[in-house]
């Protein structure tokens, strides 16, 4: 969370806008939340750049929740393609089995999840409800820096994308998508808001057995206001479209600003690790995540001496993941290039150190 933002919620935390009230204690249905609502929607959908046509959602249960949310609404029972390059996108693959035909259309499981198939190599069905791309593979570091074309591939299926861990980094063509849905946890907000922006066209093919709450077209049609929204979460997201709405690079605004500032902080990063003899990362260059840097010591021996100096310098959650052990920085949003500089300036130091 950019630290802006979580002092402006703080100053707001009693009495928002002499409201005399919480956020927290607000009616969901009063006028004030409905201010607090409309207004995210309007800034996220200027950020991003979403079209008229796809409708904004906020949901609850996270990526996890949406992988069985997904095709309930969208796969009709039938078949749907997915595209493994990572846990999550494998954890997808498997949830969707449970409500229709989820075959592997591409994988990269031979490489160890260190490349991305190329979009014309992807064996799709001609009659695949939808192609299921995790645009940034969090856990192992691989990012799609470009979305495929799927019409290009001579399919006429909708592209869903799970950009939980890379969403607001970089401008998303929406040509190219039918739905986009994320947890808020990376960078948007706080966990418990899950965001869903999807094209009108795919609303209303749910499966009966999908729960009313889950169901997009209801979900649209009362303003993501079915059930109580995730009122404080979605005030908070609503602070951090504020703030990238604000952030400027030179020229650039708002994400394409934090897009420019993202490269510089993975090139950073990645520079020093293939720089050194010390550091490695085996993803393929093309493909490497701007967000999630896994990162291994040649000499594993010294993880915890790595761990324990890095601490020590206030730089926290450098542990990997523990299906892939090593290390991994994350460098959302919020992390300023300082914060990339300090754990470069670290890692040279500990390279020299045990020299
Ligand atoms: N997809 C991706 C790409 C993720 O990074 C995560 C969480 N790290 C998830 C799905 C699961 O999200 P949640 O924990 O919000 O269910």
């Amino acid at each position: 969370m950019p630290a802006e933002v979580l002092q402006q919620a703080a100053t707001e935390m009693l009495d928002w806008q002499g409201s005399g009230m919480s956020v927290m204690e607000m009616s969901h249905r009063g006028q004030e939340f409905g201010r607090i609502l409309e207004a995210a929607e309007a800034d996220l959908r200027e950020l991003l750049a979403v079209p008229a046509h796809f409708r904004i959602l906020f949901m609850q249960g996270g990526g996890l929740a949406e992988n069985a949310i997904v095709p309930l609404n969208l796969s009709r029972g039938e078949s749907v393609d997915f595209v493994v390059t990572g846990s999550w996108s494998r954890k997808s693959f498997k949830e969707a089995g449970r409500y229709c035909q989820a075959r592997v259309a591409a994988s990269n499981e031979a490489d160890q999840h260190t490349s991305l198939p190329a979009p014309a190599t992807w064996q799709l069905d001609g009659k695949a409800r939808y192609v299921h791309l995790c645009s940034n593979e969090t856990i192992n570091g691989v990012e799609a820096h470009e979305l495929p074309d799927l019409k290009a591939l001579g399919s006429d299926a909708p592209l869903v994308i799970d950009f939980s861990s890379h969403v607001a980094s970089r401008s998303v063509d929406w040509s190219r998508v039918g739905l986009a849905f994320g947890g808020a946890q990376k960078n948007l907000g706080p966990a418990g808001l899950t965001l869903v922006v999807v094209r009108e066209d795919l609303l209303g093919h749910a499966l009966e057995a999908c729960p009313t709450a889950f169901n997009y077209q209801t979900v649209a049609e009362n303003r993501s206001m079915y059930n109580t929204p995730p009122t404080f979460a979605i005030y908070m997201a609503g602070l951090t479209f504020q703030w990238l709405k604000r952030q400027t690079e030179g020229a650039l605004r708002g994400v394409a600003a934090m897009e420019a500032r993202n490269i510089a902080k993975a090139e950073l990063l990645y520079g020093c690790i293939d720089q050194s003899a010390f550091y490695t990362n085996s993803v393929a260059p093309d493909c490497r995540s701007r967000m999630n840097v896994p990162f291994f010591l040649r000499d594993e021996s010294r993880n915890d001496a790595f761990l324990a100096g890095a601490k020590a310098a206030g730089l926290l959650q450098l542990k990997g993941h523990k299906s892939v052990g090593g290390m991994r920085a994350s460098i959302y949003n919020a992390m300023p290039i300082e914060g990339v500089q300090a754990l470069v300036a670290y890692m040279r130091e500990f390279e020299q150190q045990q020299a």
